[in-house]
């Protein structure tokens, strides 16, 4: 599913440009908005969920041509990394402002550009298929950017048969800080076939403990369930995971062991 402001397209239910996912072919949509004609409630609204609608031969104008531009993710990354290290002072005080180990970043094959630190989304090939852009707290997508996880470098090194997904990018950091292996979901939703493709294809992999984040509308723990749903239904073993805190990276900001945050 993609973000109708990512495609630029107005969401074809309720015809708002925000809030909103449609399926890559545009045979579905999550409106975050009516309910009216769709088959199921998914998540609990906001930016993650909404209400399922089969859009039968709804074609988004973006759709028309079928196939994005093949745009070689691969090559912007080693751009962007470079200009990351020539830019090094902004990163420090970015990984300072939303309280991150620059180490634990730098796993990531994260860049610069333009004032954004960028990084790359990993998608069903295991390949980079897009770049997400964060400043601050604020996040957007490379135009044309596939959607799927973060995957740090030397994905599953340490000697476990465990591994974490969390919730977006600072939270897969944090999950490293806390000694897991681990991977992000791009959001709540997005993102599973990803993760259950990664902890399928890795031989290491049993148990798996979701982190889910803990908002007030419930859209962390709805995806976090949705997750270890999936999972199960591949023979691992799943924990799902509350934070105590809004998410795993406040739990370390505030100085959570491990133990405190699983509740054990
Ligand atoms: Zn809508």
């Amino acid at each position: 599913m993609l973000r109708t402001t990512d495609l630029n397209i107005l969401c074809p239910v309720c015809e708002k440009r925000d809030g909103c996912l449609v399926a890559d072919d545009g045979s579905a949509a999550i409106c975050s908005r009516k309910s009216e004609g769709s088959v199921k409630k998914v998540g609990k609204g906001g930016f993650h969920g909404g209400y399922l609608h089969i859009l039968g031969d709804f074609k988004p104008q973006k759709y028309k041509t079928p196939k994005k531009p093949d745009v070689n993710w691969n090559k912007w990354t080693v751009k962007f990394a470079k200009q990351l290290a020539e830019n090094r002072k902004e990163f420090g005080k970015l990984c300072q402002s939303i309280n991150l180990n620059p180490i634990s970043a730098l796993r990531f094959y994260i860049g610069w550009h333009k004032g954004w630190l960028t990084i790359p989304v990993y998608g069903m090939t295991r390949k980079i298929s897009g770049i997400q852009r964060r400043q601050g707290n604020t996040k957007r997508y490379m135009k044309h950017s596939g959607m799927g996880v973060f995957v740090p470098s030397a994905f599953f090194q340490n000697p476990s048969d465990t591994l974490a997904v969390t919730e977006g990018w600072t939270d897969t950091v944090t999950a490293l800080e806390y000694g897991y292996n681990a991977i992000g979901k791009v959001n709540a939703f997005v993102g599973n076939e990803e993760v259950i493709m990664f902890a399928r294809t890795h031989p290491s992999v049993k148990r798996v403990i979701i982190f889910a984040d803990n908002n007030v509308d419930g859209v962390g723990l709805a995806g976090a369930e949705e997750t270890a749903e999936l999972l199960n239904e591949k023979g691992f073993t799943t924990k799902v995971v509350l934070t105590v805190e809004k998410d795993l990276r406040r739990c370390k900001q505030v100085g959570m062991t491990i133990h405190e945050v699983i509740g054990k």
